[in-house]
């Protein structure tokens, strides 16, 4: 074992997590489920989430046999949809291909729908104890720093580098608690903006921290502006009821509920295909715009209501959309900015449907 593996290690038996909710019965199940939540989201983020999966899904042919609905409904609020989705996919493999058993070669792990080699390292390690390397966001920033890995890690020849590092140091005897270790490392001790290099177990043997620029690594990722996109959202209202339509399996908020959606300001133009006649429309009312920023552009809404005084017939034909009611909403996957409007809408909608008609 390398003199780095076992300062982490001796840092960990004192220091490290060990009572996270995903560290207790673990199972591949359990472990893969909380790899995938910790993709782009904190641990105390993630904990309520995790529960209420494990709780409505106790295994892997459970969630398989779930409806997507359900998955993304109860994904809404962690973001980044696309592992609701391949989450539910390789849930459905596993349970149809593996009969429901994770496989425990890295290969076939790898393989499954948003499973990384890192995730795919950190499930075996910690389940099953097989000796393979992690690198995750902060696994990467602590080993950056260690060997003074220069360059953004978002580029094939600096990420090869620190694989070499996580592979040279990563033990073949306790390697489930090096690499909670190493995480643990990354989120509590050298941390993002001001790691805590007094407190740390390789204070001594870290080049950044000898050099004095800890901060200089990881390298920022180059910088590129954003674009701006321009939407406006129709939210038709009736008798306590909102239109929503799912969108695409692919692209953005894919698979989640949304309402019509205009990229010309002129929003009636798509009233068309939705069967609504200026007659039908009892009033216009422009709701407040705001910006939802996604990684790799903004997107500015404008969200117009219009309250319907009669139900159109084509809408309610349609088969990838619904009504919503609001005084008993339906358990679907709503995007953020659709599920931020609803809650925001004046209260009397909610109640309309208690209205004598005139
Ligand atoms: S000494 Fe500082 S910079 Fe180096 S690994 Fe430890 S916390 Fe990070």
């Amino acid at each position: 074992m390398t003199p780095f593996a076992s300062a982490i290690l001796e840092w960990y038996e004192k220091y490290g997590r060990k009572n996270l909710p995903w560290q207790q019965n673990k199972t591949a199940y359990s472990v893969w489920l909380s790899e995938i939540m910790l993709q782009q989201t904190q641990v105390a983020t993630v904990i309520p989430y995790y529960e209420r999966f494990l709780q409505r899904f106790p295994t892997v042919v459970d969630l398989a046999n779930a409806q997507q609905d359900e998955v993304l409904h109860l994904w809404t609020g962690l973001g980044y949809y696309a592992r609701a989705r391949n989450l539910h996919k390789a849930a459905q493999i596993v349970a149809h291909q593996y009969q429901g058993q994770f496989p425990l070669n890295i290969e076939d792990m790898n393989a499954l729908p948003g499973v990384g080699r890192s995730t795919a390292a950190a499930i075996l390690s910690s389940v099953f104890k097989q000796p393979h390397a992690i690198l995750d966001g902060n696994v990467k920033r602590t080993l950056a720093r260690s060997f003074a890995v220069a360059g953004w890690p978002g580029q094939k020849k600096v990420e090869n580098q620190l694989w070499a590092h996580a592979e040279e140091h990563t033990p073949s005897n306790n390697v489930d608690k090096y690499n909670q270790a190493m995480m643990d490392m990354g989120a509590m001790v050298c941390t993002r903006s001001k790691p805590k290099c007094g407190l740390c177990p390789i204070e001594s043997m870290c080049i950044a921290n000898q050099q004095g620029n800890p901060l200089d690594y990881p390298g920022k990722k180059p910088k590129k502006d954003k674009p701006f996109k321009q939407t406006w959202f129709a939210i038709l209202h009736f008798n306590g009821q909102i239109w929503l339509e799912q969108r695409p399996q692919v692209g953005i908020w894919g698979g989640l509920f949304c309402f019509p959606q205009s990229e010309d300001k002129n929003v009636e133009q798509i009233f068309n295909k939705l069967d609504i006649t200026d007659a039908m429309i009892k009033s216009r009312q422009n709701l407040i715009a705001f910006r939802h920023t996604f990684s790799h552009y903004h997107l500015d809404i404008t969200p117009i209501l219009f309250d319907l005084s009669k139900q159109p017939h084509m809408v309610m034909e349609g088969s990838q959309g619904l009504w919503y009611n609001l005084s008993k909403p339906k358990e679907i996957g709503l995007a953020a900015p659709v599920k931020q409007l609803l809650e925001s809408l004046p209260h009397e909608l909610k109640n309309d449907h208690l209205k004598e008609p005139l």
